[in-house]
């Protein structure tokens, strides 16, 4: 050993030994630290099935990406970097915390592969690690004491501030950097340089002029202070929200791959098998799969997914947060350390209220922006598919699933109907749409769905679409009456028998027509029908379309006449977020010669959702505003006075919030395929057609 001072093996403190003593403390600590994991495995153990072991390779990708690579968090730039650099300090130092548990054992210890000239390097890397973490944890603790960032707060109806767990945390590392450089700098004051500027250094410094004696106990004080806080550290974390300092790797690993795919109802069980399964979605904790709970184990409460939720923001009873911490405290309260299990409690009318669940508009902010890959959807659907099981169906809503049951639309209106669109005089003398009855083949399906068909507004994006496919001169036809519902919102709503029957059907249908493709205009009959059918063929959605012509020229745009208009697109979230087409749309606005547009500060990934879609029509949530309204406002924040966007739930929400917010006359909203037919020119490309041209 150094001359002058002790391994802490090799000191004693007081009556007892070090080595016995560094010998107990870490073995009472993995004991515990063991009994608390068991605990908390136990509800995984039973919860429901799901299946998360495939794809090992891409799994292990993700890993890297999102887990080591903290590929998220910077979209939150200073919680993000203070973040990864607690993070990334955390494994450096992972290896000195395990060199120092085993000093206590044995003097001459050394991690096997760090000595030598990797040692020395391995050495300064730490003392910086440290420094960088220690300052970091200060930063943070500033940031929460001082500056209180507004999501990291507790609404009262949520329970109390987690600013205490929070501070204990930080305050827990901060002593762990200290102690750890103390260590060194008192064992470094006999006999060795340290990094410049880092606190090892800085301690040394600051220990200059104290005896050695002394020195010697402040050696020895630091590696008990450091062992005992390392043990009661790793002990802590998994008995509250720092949990995730354990759990997020595996939650990563086992993070859902096809995020767009609906989980469905029951692991294992097939369609054919579902009139068979007893009861549907969840009720109780325990019928969460053993994901969901890993999920909740894993929420880090930092609050972005709260924070990017529209619901949240219209003060909808709905925080995705507190979905995660209210089954985490369940969890927690349910499963106890001590005593005995209690478990069955309903959920809905115990931590969750039925509004809460049916806020939701399933719009994918949340889980685009949670670092650590929670999962909000797929347990928002399976919450509700308890409660439709259980007859819990908001009253607004009964009506149009009676009718999407008997008719295929949530209208109630008669299915011959369903093409009447294409009947509109001016329409029709310029572009003929024909229907897949039998007689009539087509290589393109565009399939309408129930909103396009049937509200006079729509519509007018439907003779959009059909005049777009006419002018580019795809061989298309619809499917009329044989057409249902997509199905789409029905099976988000957690109408599962509903959906797969309005699926089959279509299924069926557009199997017969013998159709090659399908284009639709309504990003959610796009999402079901890539993500919800099978079996189908490949389908594209009308923006992808229009700008795919107008590379190839088939299809040009003439220019904007009125330079007063400044235009803007808003992403519908199942276009942008749940199918990742961002740039399409804009493509096609910018092939618009003097067509100016603005993006809005929320756009692409960060989009916010227009209020939703399908049943979302249906349902009066309580709320301060209305989403629609809160766009419509982004909008005009942004400069713009023209509103284009590519879905036609968007179409009725923005139009409506335009109304609401008092600015007819001064906003208007139009669709995508709207605006591109508005502009077709026929001088270029116009043999395609060979029509006549006309406005639609
Ligand atoms: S999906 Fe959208 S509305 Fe639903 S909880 Fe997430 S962010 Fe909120
Ligand atoms: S679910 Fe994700 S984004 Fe939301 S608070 Fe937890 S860690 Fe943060």
């Amino acid at each position: 050993m150094l001359e002058g001072i002790y391994s802490p093996a090799q000191a004693s403190y007081g009556p007892i030994p070090g080595r016995v003593l560094f010998s107990v403390i870490p073995l009472l600590g993995a004991a515990c630290f063991s009994y608390i994991i068991g605990k908390r495995i136990v509800p995984l153990l039973r919860g429901a099935a799901d299946s998360r072991l495939d794809h090992a390779a891409i799994r292990l990708m993700r890993v890297l990406r999102f887990w080591l690579g903290q590929w998220k968090q910077p979209r939150y730039w200073v919680a993000g970097v203070l973040h990864i650099v607690i993070f990334a300090g955390f494994l450096v130092l992972a290896a000195r915390s395990a060199s120092l548990v085993m000093l206590g054992v044995s003097e001459h210890w050394v991690l096997p592969g760090i000595s030598g000239t990797l040692g020395h390097w391995y050495g300064i890397a730490k003392d910086y690690a440290a420094t960088l973490v220690f300052l970091a944890v200060v930063i943070a603790a500033i940031r929460r004491l001082v500056f209180r960032p507004a999501r990291y707060a507790v609404p009262a109806r949520y329970g109390r501030s987690h600013t205490a767990e929070a501070i204990l945390v930080l305050a827990l590392i901060a002593i762990l950097m200290i102690s750890e450089s103390l260590f060194e700098a008192s064992q470094a004051a006999f006999q060795q340089p340290l990094p410049l500027l880092s606190l090892a250094w800085i301690f040394r410094n600051a220990l200059s002029s104290t005896p050695p004696r002394l020195l010697v106990n402040f050696h020895a004080g630091a590696y008990l202070v450091h062992e005992l806080t390392f043990f009661a550290f790793l002990c802590f974390l998994p008995l509250g929200k720092h949990f995730h300092v354990v759990t997020s790797l595996f939650n990563v690993y086992f993070a859902k791959l096809d995020r767009e795919a609906l989980k469905p109802v029951k692991w294992g069980i097939s369609d054919a098998q579902l009139e068979q399964v007893k009861s549907f979605g969840v009720t109780a904790f325990e019928d969460f799969t053993w994901k969901h709970m890993l999920d909740f184990y894993s929420c880090a409460d930092c609050g972005r997914c709260s924070d990017q939720c529209p619901a949240n923001s219209v003060g909808r009873p709905l925080s995705p947060r507190f979905i995660t911490i209210k089954a985490r405290d369940y969890a927690f309260q349910h499963y106890p350390m001590f005593g005995s299990v209690s478990n069955g409690t309903l959920l809905i009318g115990s931590i969750y209220s039925a509004d809460e669940i049916w806020s939701c508009t399933t719009c994918g902010a949340c889980e685009e922006e949670c670092p650590l890959l929670v999962e909000y959807i797929d347990k928002i659907v399976d919450l509700r598919r308890g409660m439709v099981d259980g007859g819990n169906v908001p009253q607004t809503l009964q009506k149009p699933l009676k009718a999407l049951e008997s008719r295929g639309n949530p209208y109630g209106k008669m299915e011959k109907k369903r093409a009447d669109w294409t009947k509109a005089r001016d329409f029709q003398t310029s572009c003929t749409v024909s229907i897949l009855d039998g007689k009539n083949g087509a290589e393109t399906l565009y399939f309408v769905d129930s909103i396009t068909s049937y509200d006079d507004r729509i519509q007018g994006i439907g003779r959009a679409t059909a005049k777009i496919l006419d002018h580019v001169g795809e061989n298309f036809a619809i499917l009329g009456a044989a057409e249902k519902d997509s199905g789409h919102d029905v099976r988000r709503f957690g109408e599962e028998m509903l959906f797969i029957a309005l699926r089959d059907h279509n299924v069926d249908a557009i199997k017969a027509s013998g159709v090659q493709r399908i284009v639709t205009a309504d990003p959610h009959a796009y999402h079901a029908l890539k993500h919800d059918y099978r079996d189908v063929p490949p389908v594209e959605h009308i923006s992808q379309v229009i700008a795919r012509e107008i590379k190839t020229g088939k299809l040009a745009l003439n220019k904007v006449e009125d330079d007063s208009k400044v235009y803007t697109y808003h992403d519908p979230c199942y276009l942008g977020r749940h199918n990742r087409i961002y740039d399409d749309p804009r493509d096609v606005l910018d092939a618009i010669p003097g067509l100016e547009r603005v993006e809005m500060g929320r756009s692409r990934d960060r989009s916010f959702c227009c209020g939703g879609g399908g049943l979302m029509l249906f349902y009066e949530p309580k709320e301060d505003q209305r989403m629609g309204v809160a766009r419509v406002r982004m909008a005009a924040e942004a400069g713009a006075n023209v509103i284009v966007t590519a879905c036609p739930f968007c179409m009725v929400n923005i139009e409506d919030g335009i109304k609401v917010a008092g600015l007819e006359g001064k906003m208007t909203a139009i669709d995508l395929a709207e605006l591109a037919a508005q502009h077709i020119t026929c001088d270029g490309p116009k043999a395609i057609c060979g029509q006549e041209c006309v406005r639609v």
